[in-house]
């Protein structure tokens, strides 16, 4: 997409538009997304480059700059000028190259989204603004980069828990006594000097039991999860080992307590409010289950949100980061009812019903016998929107052998 006549601002106040309609839609699901003008040395056109982060898990502020900022100048296919095919950035530019950056990321914690506009010459950063867009699409300046500590007031919630683990330890390091830092209501990091006795251990609990007698919260039910659990437990990826580097040694081979204290009642509640706009709704049976179904009357499907809250504290993310694993459960669910109630439709030969949230049954419409069942969170993930019925028995006939012509069952 190229207009000569357009200039940078007008592009990206377009984008804006488009992207407070993104988060709007979207919620906590929204995805990192920006575009990149670049201005051609000869002909001055703008030519855009989109770009996108499915999985947008920055360690900070700066690692999401360092990205932004490599980002077309490490690729490694040939940019060219929409207007005039010239190629812009590398060798054949003589190092001529201008281009603004727009990206924005949502922080679902303050429902507001980030969103920086870096202007680059010739491989270096000339400016970055910041700003912060509410829901109402107000706009307000923050200035960039920014520690965890002056981000915080600004934006109402830390940009990345791992940055605030690093700040956290400076701060505290060598451990000489118990020490907190409150991340959002009910959700702290905590270090501790190693506990040697049993009065040890009985201070730390006391001393736990006290700060979060502090919070608004109105659970109190809370989990520990030490960073070094990560070792234990076997985890792979995105453990201390990741984002925490320059205290790795320290925290391996010393005693010494760095873990999270948090609610799973209160992760279930923030789960809860951000499902609302998705037509869905959680339950549980009764106040000490940690096992969450995610649903409608209908159809649901269950998983272990303390489980999956201690994955993410162990991993560096907040309440809101640890939505990051809630979103598969949600995309199943729509799935499984959207596939559920196609099926339904077209199965007139059947009298289909819905057991258990999601396993589909098929019954002879005589004689009420049972001709076909299967769960509907088993089937393959279909990527595209299978808009077109034929597109969808395509999809589906194989996995539950059905005669796509006859719509009828092969057994
Ligand atoms: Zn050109």
């Amino acid at each position: 997409m190229t207009q000569t006549g357009t200039s940078w601002e007008q592009e990206v106040r377009d984008r804006q538009e488009f992207r407070s309609q993104m988060v709007q839609n979207f919620g906590f699901t929204v995805m990192d997304h920006g575009v990149a003008l670049l201005r051609c040395p000869r002909c001055a056109a703008l030519t855009a480059i989109n770009s996108a982060f499915p999985d947008s898990d920055w360690n900070s502020l700066d690692h999401l700059l360092n990205v932004l900022e490599s980002y077309l100048e490490s690729r490694s296919d040939q940019i060219l000028c929409g207007a005039c095919r010239d190629t812009l950035g590398g060798p054949a530019c003589n190092g001529d190259f201008e281009y603004w950056l727009w990206h924005a990321h949502f922080l679902p914690e303050s429902k507001r989204d980030l969103q920086l506009l870096i202007h680059r010459r010739n491989g270096t950063t000339d400016w970055v603004e910041g700003m912060l867009v509410d829901e109402a699409g107000q706009i307000c300046p923050i200035t960039l980069p920014a520690s965890e500590v002056e981000f915080r007031p600004r934006a109402g919630c830390f940009f990345s828990v791992r940055q605030a683990w690093k700040d956290f330890l400076h701060d505290n390091w060598p451990v000489s006594r118990f020490g907190s830092l409150e991340i959002s209501d009910g959700y702290y990091l905590i270090v501790n000097p190693p506990v040697d006795s049993d009065a040890d251990l009985q201070e730390f609990k006391e001393n736990c039991v006290r700060l979060v007698g502090r919070s608004s919260s109105s659970s109190n039910q809370y989990e520990f999860a030490d960073l070094s659990w990560a070792d234990t437990w076997s985890f792979e990826e995105n453990t201390y080992h990741q984002w925490l580097s320059e205290f790795e040694r320290d925290l391996e081979d010393t005693d010494v307590i760095a873990g999270v204290l948090a609610s799973p009642p209160r992760f279930y509640e923030i789960v809860q409010a951000e499902l609302r706009p998705f037509g869905c709704w959680l339950r549980r049976e009764g106040d000490n289950t940690p096992v969450a179904f995610l649903g409608d009357d209908e159809y649901y499907v269950s998983f272990d949100y303390r489980e999956f809250l201690i994955n993410a504290m162990i991993k560096g993310y907040s309440y809101w980061g640890a939505l990051k694993f809630v979103e598969p459960v949600l995309e199943s669910w729509e799935q499984a009812r959207e596939t559920g109630e196609r099926l339904k439709a077209l199965l007139s030969a059947y009298s289909c019903t819905v057991y258990g949230g999601h396993y589909f049954q098929c019954r002879t419409k005589r004689g009420r016998k049972i001709v076909k069942e299967f769960d509907l969170t088993r089937l393959s993930e279909c990527d595209d929107d299978l808009e077109e019925n034929s597109a969808f028995i395509s999809w589906i006939a194989p996995q539950i052998e059905l005669d796509p012509q006859t719509l009828k069952f092969l057994v």
